[in-house]
């Protein structure tokens, strides 16, 4: 299991290349692929689409069985909302003992963090917002207790062309305890190309557009800005 971070090889782990390197064959959905080609090269690859994880991971795991050296990528990290939990669940499943290693990546989280200043400096809740795998109701809930908690929230899988609802209904969420004018950074294809980066407030966040490669960072009662960058108070005495 392959961490790859955002998306520029720039930003992928030295453990990360060497992996990649000496990999056998490569498995992954093929916009993951198509950030790695350079270092893939003429490697055999197993691609697919969106929604195929399990066929893919399948398919990746009865080649590791062989004995090949198999690299599953995922952005960012395997282990956040990537594909390390159902291949460790699969491969407990397996008839051979298939031997796994999991090699982390920065995370979009982080890689968004890093272009908006600092706004995850304190405690903050991840939270996706995509109801596929998840009944929205949890998904409420856990927002709800995270405004109350006064978290920085960040929020993954925003918006898609067949999801568009959820994020209006999370900020209504949000805006009911937070103010209007709190900070707001969007980031969308963060390390990749087209990257944009946009400091905004709670009030008019919905005015920018968001998608499935746009994580986005509400701050809590202590986000404020320095400059254009968003800074989430640790408790410094300045
Ligand atoms: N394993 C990944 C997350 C996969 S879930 C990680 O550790 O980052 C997919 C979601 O991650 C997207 O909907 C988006 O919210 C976020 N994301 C992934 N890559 C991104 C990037 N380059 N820029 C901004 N957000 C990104």
């Amino acid at each position: 299991m392959v961490g790859i971070g955002p998306g520029s090889t720039a930003d992928m782990t030295p453990r990360a290349m060497e992996a990649l390197k000496s990999s056998d064959v490569i498995a992954g959905y093929k916009t993951y692929l198509r950030l790695i080609k350079d270092v893939i090269g003429d490697k055999p690859v197993l691609s697919s689409g969106m929604g195929e994880e399990r066929q893919r991971c399948e398919a990746a795991l009865e080649e590791a069985a062989k004995g090949k050296v198999v690299s599953i990528v995922s952005s960012g990290d395997p282990g956040v909302y990537g594909m390390a939990g159902l291949v460790l669940e699969l491969a407990g499943n397996m008839e051979y003992e298939v031997p796994v290693e999991i090699i982390p990546g920065v995370p979009a989280s982080c890689a968004a963090s890093a272009l908006l200043g600092a706004p995850i400096m304190h405690d903050h809740a991840v939270i996706s917002l995509s109801d596929l795998l998840t009944p929205w109701e949890q998904i409420e809930k856990r927002l709800r207790l995270a405004v109350e908690g006064d978290y920085v929230i960040v929020l993954y899988n925003p918006k898609s062309s067949q999801r568009t609802w959820q994020i209006e209904k999370a900020r209504q969420i949000i805006m009911e305890k937070r103010s209007p004018t709190l900070p707001v950074g969007i980031v969308k294809d963060a390390g990749r190309q087209g990257q944009e980066v946009v400091v905004t407030t709670l009030a008019d966040m919905l005015k920018h557009p968001t998608d499935m490669t746009t994580t986005i960072i509400i701050g809590n009662s202590t986000t404020f800005l320095s400059g254009n960058f968003m800074v989430t108070k640790r408790g410094y005495k300045l």
